[in-house]
């Protein structure tokens, strides 16, 4: 579940970076395996050019709220990359399509399968 207000957030940012892609860390819980998204960070140190974005993860504080990522995929598919999967980071890989629209976010786990997600 991701709160509207951070959902929005995202799209803006992904649109601010196009036509790189944009990168940010996931804020939220988990509970008997459902996962909230209720803020956002700004990764330190984050690289992104028109197909990759990234940080690293070394210079992150450990800390229990980051649940994952989200990135978007420019041109891309709305599939994680190898290279996604390889980085992937938390408990879910969120990735955005253009033109960033409700419709355009899709979220992953670790395996690449995808997670069903709703809005609150
Ligand atoms: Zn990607």
């Amino acid at each position: 579940m991701i709160q509207k207000e951070v959902l929005d957030s995202i799209l803006s940012f992904c649109q601010i970076k196009h036509p790189n892609e944009g990168i940010l860390i996931l804020k939220g819980k988990s509970k008997n395996g459902e996962i909230t998204i209720n803020g956002l960070v700004i990764p330190p140190f984050s690289e992104a050019g028109p197909t990759f974005a990234g940080f690293p993860h070394s210079f992150l504080p450990f800390d229990m709220s980051y649940v994952g990522i989200v990135h978007s995929h420019p041109s891309g598919s709305a599939e994680p990359s190898v290279t996604d999967l390889h980085n992937f980071f938390g408990l879910v890989s969120m990735i955005v399509q253009s033109p960033y629209d409700e419709n355009s976010v899709f979220a992953w786990d670790r395996n690449g399968n995808q997670i069903p997600h709703s809005i609150i």
